[in-house]
């Protein structure tokens, strides 16, 4: 088993695919010039977490570092796919469990405030939102001006942690990386 080829077959997962997109168009692998898309591989640690910074590849370049043993171009493309939307689910995981441990350490809290007027029943509708922990909003008494400073207090939130645009748009695999990393900072 001195042959590398044989070798990325045969053991476990050495990259995890990313993403593709034109941010680069040479194929690191074997050099190829001019791609209009390239796969972007995270390589992976032997007990799975990230190792280094991600490498952009061809698609069948992608395909053997992956060890998928694929022929045909379209076999790839469709397995790249696939493996994007895993990509997705792995992040949203690893977001959500980031999120909650930021909740949970007091760094983001929960505020209850008045976020509509509903006319039907001449009342206010309350919701609790994520904020800073000193937030100017947890000081606004009328449901009026709570109302009035949500868009503020949630920018003031993403400003710090941009995890936190996770609850209101779904993020690509590479802002929730890019937010990842941020939060290291914030909380640093
Ligand atoms: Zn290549």
């Amino acid at each position: 088993m001195n042959n590398n080829s044989l070798n990325l077959v045969a053991s476990r997962a050495k990259y995890r695919v990313l993403g593709t997109n034109d941010d680069a168009s040479d194929c690191l692998c074997c050099g190829r010039q001019g791609l209009k898309r390239v796969v972007w591989l995270q390589p992976l640690a032997e007990d799975g977490d990230d190792d280094g910074q991600p490498v952009h590849f061809g698609t069948m370049c992608a395909a053997r570092a992956c060890g998928w043993g694929y022929s045909s171009r379209d076999d790839a493309a469709r397995r790249i796919v696939r493996e994007e939307a895993e990509a997705v689910k792995h992040y949203r995981g690893i977001v959500s469990a980031a999120m909650k441990a930021l909740i949970q350490d007091g760094f983001v809290v929960q505020t209850r405030v008045a976020y509509g007027f509903n006319w039907k029943s001449a009342d206010w509708n309350y919701g609790y939102i994520y904020t800073l922990p000193g937030d100017p909003i947890i000081r606004a008494v009328t449901p009026e001006a709570q109302r009035a400073e949500v868009p503020a207090a949630k920018a003031r939130l993403r400003a710090k942690y941009p995890l936190f645009e996770a609850t209101e748009r779904n993020l690509t695999v590479f802002e929730m990386r890019e937010r990842l990393a941020a939060i290291e900072k914030a909380v640093a």
